[in-house]
C-alpha cells in the first residue's frame, strides 16, 4: 500500500509499504478520510514530536475508515463498521487515571499512520477510543473529532459560561475551532488575527468582532476596549503558540479572568510575564493537553448532530501522493483561491 513516510525535518515522501496485520486485539482500518493538522505541520517542521513520534515514522493522526480487518478477540467491531479510531487510549490505572485526568495519562499510548491507504489500530484503542460512525457522516468531518475533542476539553477547562467575553488569539484551525464552540454556547468571541484573509473567515466560525494585528497598532488596547467596559476578556485562548501572545493573553484579560495558553510551544521556550499584575489581579493561568475519552465521544456527538460546522474546515481535498506538496503549501502559508487554507483532506 501507499504510506506517507517521515523521514525528518521537512523531509516526506510516499513510500510502498506492507499493509499491516492486525494482531490480538488490534483492527486494520481502510482509511476513508485523514485531516490536516497544525500538530503535523509541527512535527514536519522540527522532524520529530516530544511525544508522539520519531522518525522514519509514518504520520497523521486525524481519520475515519471502515474496519477492514479483525484481529483475534475482537468483539466490539466488525469488518465493513465505519468507525473513527482516536489517536491515543489511556491506561485508566496510573495515578492520573485514577484522578480524572486521562489526557495526562502517565501510559498514554499514541497511534500515527492516518496518511495512508491502512491504518493499524492498537488493541487499547480498540478497546477505549475507537468511536461507531453513523452511515449519514462523511468520514472527513468525522475525521475532525480528534482536533475537536481537543478543543472541547481545553475550553471546559476554562469555566467559561454562555454570556461571557472570550478573546481567542490566533485563527489557525484549532483558533476557528475555539471560536466556533464558543460562539455555539453562547459566549461573545474576540477574534484575534494575523491576516486581512482571516477576519472574514473567524466571522464565519463566530467571532462577533475581529481585531486584526498591523504594524504601529496597540493590539492589547484595541481588544481591551471591545471588551465590557474595557475591563478585558472573561477568558483568553492563547492558540498561536509564540512568547509574544502568551504576554498578550495575560494583558487582555480581567481581573479574575482565566487565560488558556493551548497552543503548544516548542522544547525550551522561557517566556516574561507580569508577576505582579497576575498576582494582584488574581488571574488564573491554564494550559490544556489533548483530550479524554469523554471529549473525544462529546466531539463526535457534536459533528454527527450536524451542530458543528464540520464542511467549513475542510478547505481542500487531495490524494495521498499530493500531501508531501500539501505540507509545502501549509509551511509557506500560501492563501488559496478561496481563502485561506484550514484542513486539507486527504482521500488515498
Ligand atoms: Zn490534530
Ligand atoms: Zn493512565
Amino acid at each position: 500500500m501507499k504510506a506517507a513516510v517521515l523521514f525528518g525535518k521537512e523531509d516526506l515522501r510516499i513510500k510502498t509499504v506492507p499493509v499491516p496485520v492486525a494482531g490480538p486485539g488490534e483492527i486494520i482500518v481502510k482509511v476513508g478520510a485523514a485531516t490536516t493538522c497544525g500538530t503535523d505541520l509541527k512535527v514536519y517542521r522540527r522532524g520529530y514530536h516530544a511525544k508522539m513520534l520519531k522518525p522514519p515514522i509514518q504520520f497523521g493522526h486525524e481519520m475515519a475508515g471502515v474496519v477492514a480487518e479483525l484481529g483475534e478477540g475482537v468483539e466490539n467491531f466488525r469488518v465493513g463498521d465505519r468507525v473513527v479510531p482516536i489517536n491515543s487510549a489511556p491506561c485508566d490505572k496510573c495515578y492520573f487515571c485514577l484522578r480524572g485526568q486521562p489526557n495526562l495519562c502517565d501510559d498514554l499510548i499514541f497511534n500515527n499512520g492516518a496518511y495512508a491507504e491502512y491504518m493499524r489500530v492498537p488493541a487499547r484503542i480498540v478497546a477505549k477510543n475507537t468511536l461507531m460512525l453513523p452511515d449519514a457522516v462523511p468520514f472527513e468531518h468525522a475525521s475532525l473529532t480528534e482536533p475537536l475533542a481537543c478543543v472541547l476539553h481545553g475550553y471546559e477547562e476554562t469555566g467559561t459560561a454562555a454570556g461571557d467575553c472570550m478573546v481567542v488569539i490566533g485563527a489557525g484551525p484549532i483558533g476557528l475551532m475555539f471560536m466556533h464552540v464558543a460562539h455555539l454556547a453562547g459566549v461573545d468571541v474576540i477574534a484575534v488575527v494575523k491576516r486581512e484573509d482571516q477576519v472574514e473567515t473567524a466571522k464565519r466560525f463566530g467571532a462577533r468582532r475581529v481585531v486584526k494585528i498591523q504594524e504601529g497598532k496597540d493590539v492589547i488596547a484595541g481588544v481591551r476596549e471591545l471588551t465590557p467596559q474595557q475591563h478585558g476578556a472573561d477568558v483568553v485562548i492563547e492558540a498561536v503558540a509564540t512568547p509574544m501572545t502568551w504576554q498578550w493573553s495575560v494583558d487582555m484579560v480581567r481581573k479574575g479572568g482565566v487565560v488558556n495558553f493551548f497552543g503548544g510551544p516548542p522544547e525550551k521556550t522561557r517566556v516574561e510575564l507580569d508577576t505582579n499584575r497576575i498576582h494582584y489581579n488574581e488571574i488564573t493561568l491554564k494550559a490544556s493537553f489533548h483530550h479524554t475519552p469523554a471529549t473525544t465521544r462529546g466531539a463526535l456527538e457534536m459533528i454527527a448532530g450536524g451542530k458543528f460546522n464540520a464542511a467549513d474546515c475542510i478547505t481542500a481535498h487531495a490524494s495521498l501522493t499530493e500531501l508531501p506538496e500539501v505540507f509545502h503549501r501549509m509551511l509557506t502559508r500560501s492563501v488559496g483561491v478561496h481563502g485561506p487554507d484550514i484542513k486539507t483532506a486527504i482521500m488515498p
